[in-house]
């Protein structure tokens, strides 16, 4: 539709540029501390990156995310439009109402003429501004003109869940391959390769044990034959509801099964050490994330031994025992001599645990509200940042809210963290928060984008919570839809007068 409105002609005659589509910044709106935002100096979204030799040494004093000219100079005109344009579609509720419905609906199982159409439709819209391509070829052209950019890239292969030990199989050599690719790309290409447990070790498996990890929270002297070394995965404040009766000891089945999964973690470990590149293990539900945290720990217990962490968990700081737990687990790490690396979100399934505790006649594990979820979230990357400089361990501080950048940028600064510590890496999801991510680096911190590859259908619910994410007029992305915008227009009024 607005292709139309630019002729081709006209499209030609505008900039053109050679980086890859990118959104500008989404947060400003929502307050992340109740911390003074005014006392710190804030960070220039708006200039070019700059190559790493020439960066700053210490991070520019303005924050301008007004001037759209400067701050989408290096897009291509076509690319800010298909940008624009998505961010506008999601912003429709009905629109993105329908598509989920869609997404969700049986239509996706058949094989038919209508599922091709939606499949084609999607590619060609959420699918191509969220994610990097359909296998690790595309993903590594992806990454390559990020990298010209100044930006480096998560290496995320987007399958989500596995039912059974074949499917856990054939997942374990896409993420094998996504590490081989990874070691053929330039080091300053990738940051880390990203693993979703559920992938690899059956999701009912993973609730078997995080039940019984749980009981033995409750019961210390309860028994679990197969657990090995671990960091704690509870605080005491941790919500235990999920595990109303005592469950049943593993059969022998499954501790062969829930070895298998482990092995295939600590092979992906091991390639990431030949690889030279860190592991990033998300989180996810609570009703798996015991187990996540257990397998996570026991591994990195075994291959974090040097300066530079292999194994990052991920913590989500909406979380109300989030940084009791973060705590507890850096402090026996310091103990072990483990350098843990962690990546710090605010957490994706709010609505999902919310219910899941109502359901069960319990209060919500989340924040009581968004204000509680910030200042947790600022306290854990204040934390993160002086145990940088403490000792060993590394941080993926992983946000597209501008005031929680910016503190954390300010502390880093102020501790002395920044220009090229390879401990701390900023990340934004590829598609999102771009201005974020370009002041970010040029202030002199690497950032990186996630960056989710293979094909439609395996990422689909990853488009799912995308498209939930930037709903609605009130989303975080308004920022974006108003800077494309006015951006478009000027580039348009340029042509004509
Ligand atoms: C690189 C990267 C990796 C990620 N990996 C993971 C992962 O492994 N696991 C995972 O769960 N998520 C992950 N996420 C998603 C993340 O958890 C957030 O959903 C998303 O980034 C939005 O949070 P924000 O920090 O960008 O802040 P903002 O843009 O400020 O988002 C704030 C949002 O927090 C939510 N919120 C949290 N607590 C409350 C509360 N108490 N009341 C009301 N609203 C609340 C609301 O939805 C609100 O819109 C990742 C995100 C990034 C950028």
């Amino acid at each position: 539709m607005a292709a139309k409105v630019l002729s081709s002609k006209l499209l030609k005659n505008l900039r053109f540029f050679t980086r890859p589509l990118v959104t500008s910044s989404s947060t400003t709106s929502s307050s992340a501390s109740s911390s003074p935002i005014s006392a710190i100096p804030s960070l220039n979204l708006t200039q070019k990156p700059l190559p790493t030799a020439t960066l700053p040494k210490s991070p520019p004093s303005i924050l301008d995310l007004q001037d759209h000219q400067k701050l989408f100079a290096p897009l291509p005109t076509k690319k800010l439009l298909h940008a624009s344009l998505i961010l506008h579609m999601a912003a429709m509720e009905p629109l993105v109402d329908f598509s989920i419905w869609v997404m969700n609906s049986r239509l996706m199982g058949m094989d038919n003429s209508i599922r091709d159409l939606i499949l084609r439709a999607i590619r060609h819209s959420f699918y191509k501004h969220f994610c990097a391509g359909e296998d690790t070829v595309e993903a590594a052209n992806c990454l390559k003109r990020l990298n010209e950019s100044g930006l480096r890239g998560m290496l995320d292969f987007a399958v989500e869940f596995a039912s059974d030990n074949d499917a856990c199989d054939r997942n374990f050599h896409g993420f094998l391959s996504t590490v081989e690719a990874a070691k053929s790309l330039p080091p300053s290409t990738v940051s880390s390769v990203v693993v979703k447990i559920t992938a690899i070790c059956p999701l009912n498996l993973l609730e078997r044990v995080s039940d019984l990890l749980r009981w033995q929270q409750k019961h210390p002297s309860f028994n679990l034959p197969w657990k090995q070394n671990t960091l704690p995965i509870f605080s005491d404040s941790s919500p235990l509801y999920h595990t109303v009766k005592k469950p049943e000891p593993l059969t022998p089945e499954e501790e062969k099964h829930l070895l298998l999964g482990q092995q295939r973690l600590l092979k992906l470990c091991q390639a990431c050490v030949e690889a030279n590149v860190p592991l990033v293990i998300d989180a996810e539900h609570s009703t798996v994330q015991p187990a996540i945290d257990y397998l996570t720990y026991s591994s990195a217990i075994k291959y974090n031994k040097d300066d530079k962490p292999i194994v990052y968990g991920t913590i989500q700081a909406y979380l109300k025992d989030a940084k009791e737990r973060l705590l507890l687990a850096t402090k026996a790490a310091d103990k072990m001599r483990v350098s843990m690396g962690f990546k710090l979100v605010r957490g994706a399934y709010m609505s999902t645990e919310r219910k899941l505790a109502s359901s069960l006649g319990y209060q919500s594990p989340i924040h009581n509200n968004i204000q509680q979820t910030h200042s947790c979230y600022n306290d854990c990357a204040s934390f993160l940042l002086e145990a940088i400089t403490n000792g060993s361990h590394g941080v993926i501080l992983a946000t597209h809210n501008v005031q929680s950048a910016t503190l954390a940028a300010k502390k880093a600064q102020d501790l002395g963290i920044g220009n090229g510590n390879q401990k701390l890496e900023f990340a934004q999801v590829y598609g999102m928060a771009e201005a974020l991510s370009f002041g970010l680096r040029n202030a002199g911190f690497q950032v990186s984008k996630y960056l989710p590859f293979g094909h439609v259908e395996i990422v689909m619910p990853y488009l799912l919570r995308r498209a939930e994410e930037n709903r609605g007029l009130l989303s975080a992305s308004g920022l974006d839809r108003v800077l494309t915008r006015k951006e478009l227009c000027r580039r348009l009024k340029a042509v004509l007068f």
